[in-house]
């Protein structure tokens, strides 16, 4: 029976900044059997006005209707690693049977990750940073447990119709791509930086250009650089760092409306406001994205006319 103990230690070697909760001991599981096979992939849907680790405490606690803890691993905006517990948690709930997995026992049989995500594309598209965390917090677990990559599945092929998470994903590309890191192993994050806070983890720019030479080069066969995806993942990125920008201003504005209206005698109550901010800033981060999409269209055919004139 394959057993979590000592899960941190395999996550580091995958290059995963990663902590064990309650004082490095994990917190106690749920009773019941655990003999994990598998890994369920799921988003919190937490709020962003929540921050990095909205639903953390939830996850650990558990919910009036669902005592906790409701995760094994849960992985915040922050990208850092938390073992909530090595033993049972109540995550999977009604759904499968899925290969030796019977109906409805699926907190027996999987580990469950949560990752902080509101769960909606318009507000929190996922990053190609949390993609990567995500991928190697997928592969470290099974290859921590021995199990191979189609034994990883989302909670909405666990429980189809129930449940939407983890939103916009093709589990069967994530398997296929979390299946490439087991055949690499984990030895290429080896020498990436796990447990220093305090060190500068900012990539000098030749480490950057470094990095995403040695990817290009992988991926073609003269080794030459294909300067086109490496473009485009800046602009991914930018176009992440616009939305969430633009989410947080306009936050901080419907702030700023509260406030007013509070002076003007009008009441408002803490779950008001915090509708109302959320709102904004799902809104704020809409308007962003769809126009740097608009931006990245002007500029691409800005590039086709300069080539062809
Ligand atoms: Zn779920």
């Amino acid at each position: 029976m394959a057993s979590l103990t000592g899960l941190e230690t395999t996550l580091r070697r995958w290059g995963l900044r990663v902590e064990v909760l309650n004082g490095g001991r994990g917190y106690p599981g749920r009773p019941g059997r655990f003999d994990p096979r598998g890994v369920i992939w799921h988003h919190t849907a937490g709020s962003l006005a929540g921050g990095p680790t909205a639903s953390l405490q939830t996850c650990i606690r558990g919910r009036s209707d669902v005592p906790g803890p409701l995760c094994q691993v849960y992985v915040g905006r922050d990208l850092a690693v938390r073992v909530v517990t090595y033993g049972r948690a109540n995550h999977a709930g009604a759904g499968g049977p899925w290969r030796d997995v019977p109906r409805d026992s699926g907190n027996a049989y999987f580990v469950g990750v949560e990752v902080e995500s509101t769960g909606n594309p318009a507000t929190e598209p996922w990053t190609p940073q949390m993609l990567d965390v995500c991928r190697r917090v997928m592969a470290g677990i099974l290859d921590h447990i021995g199990q191979p990559a189609d034994r990883l599945i989302g909670h909405k092929e666990w429980a189809p119709g129930r449940k939407p998470d983890p939103h916009s994903l093709d589990m069967g590309r994530e398997r296929a791509l979390v299946a490439e890191l087991l055949r690499h192993g984990p030895a290429a994050y080896s020498t990436t930086p796990t447990t220093s806070t305090e060190e500068d983890e900012m990539p000098s720019v030749k480490e950057i250009w470094t990095s995403a030479e040695s990817v290009q080069s992988a991926g073609s066969r003269d080794g030459r650089l294909a300067a086109g995806p490496i473009i485009g993942r800046t602009l991914e990125a930018v176009r992440d760092l616009q939305a969430k920008f633009a989410a947080l201003n306009a936050s901080v504005a419907e702030i700023g409306r509260a406030v007013a209206a509070l002076s003007q005698g009008e009441k408002i109550t803490p779950d008001e406001l915090a509708a109302r901010m959320e709102a904004a800033a799902e809104k704020g981060a809409r308007d962003a994205l769809s126009n740097s999409v608009v931006k990245v269209r002007v500029e691409v055919e800005d590039a086709k006319e300069a080539q062809q004139s």
